[in-house]
Order: structure tokens, then sequence, then C-alpha cells
């Protein structure tokens, strides 16, 4: 049966390394674990390597987390909860993300607003995800420290999700500046400036972070060990944290181009296909509904990934040096995308290794 084998250990190893790389330059990592749906286990490690916040975006998630950890941790919010979940996620997270003052001013007329309650104002500063536009930032901010007063911490932003946006110290530059114009502005002294995710570590390790900047946001380096948006694996970090196995339960050799007149396929998509002649290929018990195809890459290097439908994952296995068989199991690393759907499947079940 389909199964992903996790080691919580390396993920120790790679929190515990970047924590260390970040806490040299003043900065504390808040430890992300949003693509693992909120697994305890990777929460727990994270906290064993010395992680003081969690970062999750989803309420049900750190419910999970909070449940099965013991230890005195903050919780951050990192999507601003939908208004009807506002008094819950003040009960189970500490540090919120937000991006819009009606919102905010909902967190602060809330009965449940307590005094350890911080909020972090979210800036756009080109990647078009969340946060107000930066050229627009300081009147809004101004309206926010009105509104929030000290329950306003700090302001972030988030480069690299929607527009793929790199970071660089100008970006980080403009969170500073509009911090220093508000404390002018307004007399209030912002304590944090979260700026980074995985897409920012380039500037930690080649020290061009701009000083001021105290908060970095790490899911994906933790976790996958990988940086996608800068196209690398983030060095000094292990990627062999998740494996993911399917069980053969077809193995057949078949031609390699469909016979018939071709329509599209069960997601609408046109197939393509090459004539290399006849081809072994086994079907995998996992599909579209667990994993991204197009994220996996076998651990045997000689076997290629021909497709998936819903549920079969359609395997080629012609040039392995190895003599599959029906039940045999077929390993696979995983994309940071592969690795959020077969975490969020049901259908695939979670094994914890040592070591
Ligand atoms: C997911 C997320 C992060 C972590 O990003 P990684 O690329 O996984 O390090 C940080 N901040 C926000 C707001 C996020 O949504």
């Amino acid at each position: 049966m389909a199964f992903v084998e996790i080691y919580p250990d390396r993920v120790k190893k790679n929190a515990s390394y970047l924590r260390n790389l970040c806490a040299d330059r003043g900065i504390d990592v808040v430890g992300v674990t949003k693509v693992t749906c909120g697994d305890e286990k990777i929460a727990s490690a994270m906290i064993e390597a010395g992680i003081k916040t969690i970062g999750e975006s989803r309420i049900e998630n750190i419910i999970r987390i909070r449940n099965s950890v013991v230890d005195n941790v903050d919780f951050m919010l990192l999507r601003p909860p939908q208004k009807s979940k506002i008094s819950i996620a003040l009960d189970v997270a500490n540090i919120f993300l937000v991006s819009d003052l009606d919102i905010l001013d909902r967190f602060v007329e809330a009965p449940k607003l307590r005094k350890h309650h911080r909020m972090i104002y979210m800036i756009d500063t080109g990647d078009l995800r969340e946060g107000i536009w930066y050229k627009e930032a300081l009147p809004e901010l101004e309206k926010a420290v009105k509104i929030a007063g000290g329950y306003l911490a700090g302001i972030g932003t988030n480069l690299g999700c929607y527009g793929g946006v790199l970071a660089t110290p100008e970006k980080f530059e403009i969170l500073l500046d509009i911090g220093e114009r508000l404390y002018k502005q307004t007399g209030v002294r912002l304590e944090i400036y979260s700026a980074g995710n995985t897409a920012s570590l380039p500037l930690i390790e080649d020290n061009t972070c701009p000083e001021g900047i105290n908060q970095f946001r790490l899911g994906e380096s933790i976790v996958c060990g990988t940086d996608v948006t800068n196209n690398r694996v983030v060095p000094g970090t292990r990627q062999d944290t998740f494996i993911l196995y399917g069980e053969i339960i077809e193995l057949k050799t078949k031609p390699s181009v469909p016979e018939g007149k071709i329509g599209r396929d069960a997601f609408g998509r046109v197939p393509v296909f090459e004539d290399k002649g006849p081809r072994l290929r086994a079907i995998l018990d996992m599909g579209e509904q667990d994993v991204i195809p197009s994220g996996l890459t076998p651990l045997d290097s000689k076997i290629s990934i021909l497709h998936a439908s819903s549920d079969h994952l359609i395997v080629d296995l012609t040039e392995s040096n190895i003599d599959y068989r029906t039940g045999d199991l077929i390993a696979f690393r995983m994309s940071y995308g592969a690795l959020l759907r077969v975490m969020t499947s049901g259908y695939i079940e979670k094994v914890y290794r040592d070591g």
C-alpha cells in the first residue's frame, strides 16, 4: 500500500542548522509546518531544534499540533482568519499576520483578545500575494496603529509565492524604511521585521540581509532542504526527509502509443505520445488525488513517470536494471508541491522512521 516515510530527526537537523545560521545574524526563525499539513512530529522536531514559534496557515493544523506538543511555544497564524474564525484563532494562536484593516478591527474588538496577542501587518513588496502595496503602505499602517495600538508588533513581507519574485536587500530595505517612517509619523517603534521565507535565505548565506530584519519564517528549507523559488537545494541541509512509496498493482508490456482517435484525458488534457515501441509499464496505487506526478523523482533513476489519472500512476520500467514484480514498492523523492499533496491525501499512510 502507498505510504510516505517521514524522518523527523533529519528535519530536526535542518531546523537546527538553519536556526543557528539565522541566529548568527540576529534573526529569529519561525518554523513553518504547513507543507506537512501541520504534522505533530515535524512540529516537535522543530521545537527540539530550539525553534520557539510554529507558523501555520490553517487553524485546524494549529489545534492538532497544540494537542500533541507539551512545550510552551508561540503559534503564528500565517494566513488571516475568516471573520467567523477570529475568536477561535485568538484562542489557539498568539501572533497573526494581517493585511486588512477590517480584519484587524475585528481582532482588536474581539472579547478573546489578550495581552499576549501580537499582530504583524503585511506589506506587499512586489510578489503580489498578501499585503498592502508598499507605495501605499504608510497611510494604511498609520490607521493600523490607531486601530491596534500596542497589539501591532511589527510588519512583514512575503516573496516568491505568487509572482516568484526573488528576495533582494532592496526589498527588505523597503520594509525597514516603512517602519522608520511610521516611527517618525506616530512615535510607534515596531519590534518585529518579519522578512523572509525560504526564498530569502540566499541573503543570509551571503550576508546581505539588511540589519534590522529580525525574523524569518521558514518552511520548505527546513522540511525539504530545498528552495523552489531559486531552484536549488539549500546548502547544509538534507533532502532525504520524506520518501514516498507506491505499490505495483499491475505490470504489463504494452505499446507506447494509444490506439484509436485521441480526445482528452481524465483531466481534460490532450496527451502527447512518442512511439518507443513496446514498454514495460507498472500501475502504482496512487494518482492525482495523492501526488503531483511532475513533482516526483524515482530513486531508481532508470524509471520514468508516464502519466497519472485520479487513482493510477503509470511508470515506465523498461530501462531499469531491477526485476520488479507486482506487489513491489517504488520509491520517490518529492518536490514541495508533491509533498503538500501527499500529506493532504487521506490515502497515503504516514510512517515515521528514526535516524
Ligand atoms: C508558507 C509561508 C511561509 C513559509 O514559506 P517557505 O517557502 O515554505 O519557507 C512564510 N510566510 C508565509 C506568510 C507563508 O504563507
